[in-house]
């Protein structure tokens, strides 16, 4: 094959038809698990202003300050000109949306979920993409330990149906109020006072715009210096400790297990109290394939009244890779039931028919519908591993037959054309028939979307 003239754009990735049923296998087990606990779907625009994002997750975050996607919109009749940014996540949009729509009127914790692509424009590399997948929950309008932990346990019960919870390893930490956190802040700071010089430069950079980031340092020398240093717990205020414990209690009242981490913070600046994340068991914070927190003063940061939150998200992509790696198959919806041969013109009239009527009856059939020989066409239906082969030629149309091939076992038997339904139906088994009722659409969603 020759080189193709384009290419995804770096970062990105064609999600192929295999993938694709990973990933409505991981849409489906999320969609349930929200569903039971009365989450209701929403989706924001993939675009913003790009305030929000420097607002609520924070301006020297890595997310805003190195990896934000920014558009540039037309001028507008006075000729000024609106940044947007594509949603590095979907948390500040679904705020901002909560303020735009009055949500605060709504019966409180609003619920919602979301599913779609974020953006990130970060150096690619495996697990790391610049267009990725989330699935995200918000837990809005009230705040109690008990939230949090609903929430961390339903992200469990989703990782446990999609069979990868025991490879992944539940790291807690609670990061206080931001008053804990200014004073944790200042006190890291003056612990610096004339260390400075022993930080690599990025770190140096991070203790004057956002110290709290240099816990998450990999760099030695930051790590050795940090031994000593004030520990976060020191200036958690007693409500903060009562809150996580309580929350800890919760945890194990709902039978979850975690991990407390002192150390972990989480990238984004709005967090306060819970975080958590799920780490990969081997490779630990790098592959993380969700995390989430506490967001008590977001609201405000986007213009909103004073709304505490808690919320969620996981990395499609990443489970992907973990469901994989455990073996774990999911059922291939693509699977052809009938493959429908024909040759000469009044057999493809025929073949048109029964093929639309196969399908409306919820079996998946695919038609040979062009003018190449019954053995080419038999070939094709092996490609396809379709089960069956209904097989019309010039000789049956004359005697209203049809020929029905079990393609595993090599057999095959001449009926009459109008058994071929009720005997492929009969055959595949009215419980495997890909059917559905419009009253499971009332509501909007299918399975694909
Ligand atoms: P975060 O809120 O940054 O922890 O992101 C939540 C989850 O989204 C992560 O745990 C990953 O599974 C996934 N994720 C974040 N960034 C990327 C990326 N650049 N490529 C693929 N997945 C990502």
């Amino acid at each position: 094959m020759s080189e193709p003239t384009f290419r995804t754009p770096k970062g990105t990735h064609d999600v192929l038809p295999e993938d694709h049923q990973y990933m409505t296998y991981i849409k489906k087990a999320v969609r349930h698990r929200a569903r039971q606990a009365g989450y209701k779907r929403i989706d924001t625009p993939m675009f913003e202003d790009k305030g929000i994002f420097e607002r609520g997750i924070g301006e020297h975050t890595d997310i805003v300050e190195k990896e934000l996607f920014t558009v540039t919109g037309k001028r507008d009749g006075e000729g000024k000109e609106r940044t947007y940014a594509l949603r590095p996540e979907f948390t500040a949009g679904i705020c901002r949306s909560y303020i735009e729509h009055g949500m605060q009127l709504l019966p409180q914790p609003v619920e919602l979920y979301a599913i779609g692509q974020c953006f990130r424009y970060d150096r690619p590399q495996k697990g790391r993409y610049r267009q990725f997948h989330q699935f995200d929950f918000e837990v809005i309008g009230l705040k109690d330990p008990s939230l949090d932990a609903q929430l961390i346990s339903m992200t469990c019960n989703i990782f446990k149906d999609l069979k990868i919870l025991p490879r992944l390893n539940l790291q807690i930490n609670n990061i206080g109020s931001q008053e804990n956190r200014q004073a944790y802040v200042t006190a890291l700071k003056d612990f610096f006072i004339g260390k400075e010089r022993h930080l690599p430069e990025q770190d140096r950079e991070r203790l004057k715009l956002n110290p709290l980031r240099l816990l998450d340092s990999k760099e030695e020398d930051t790590r050795i210096l940090l031994k000593s240093a004030p520990t976060f717990s020191q200036f958690l205020s007693d409500e903060s400790k009562q809150y996580h414990a309580t929350l800890l209690e919760y945890l194990d009242a709902l039978n979850v297990t975690y991990v407390p981490n002192e150390q972990l913070v989480r990238g984004l600046d709005y967090y306060t109290q819970t975080v958590f994340e799920f780490w990969d068991q081997s490779t630990g914070a790098q592959n993380a394939v969700g995390g989430g927190g506490r967001y008590d003063g977001l609201m405000e940061l986007l213009g909103g009244k004073p709304t505490p939150g808690v919320g969620f998200a996981g990395g499609i992509e990443r489970t992907i890779w973990h469901m994989k790696e455990a073996g774990v198959q999911v059922p291939n919806k693509d699977q052809v039931d009938v493959f429908v041969a024909q040759l000469g013109p009044e057999a493809k009239k025929a073949c048109l028919q029964l093929v639309a009527e196969l399908r409306d009856k919820g079996v998946h059939t695919v038609g040979a519908l062009g003018e190449a020989s019954l053995k080419s066409q038999m070939r094709l239906a092996d490609k396809f591993e379709a089960r069956y082969t209904l097989l019309l030629g010039k000789l049956e149309v004359k005697e209203n037959t049809i020929i029905l091939r079990d393609m595993k076992a090599g057999k095959q038997k001449q009926i009459a054309f109008k058994d071929a339904i009720p005997q492929v139906v009969d055959l595949l088994g009215k419980e495997n028939l890909d059917t559905y009722v419009l009253r499971d659409h009332i509501g909007g969603e299918t399975d694909e979307d």
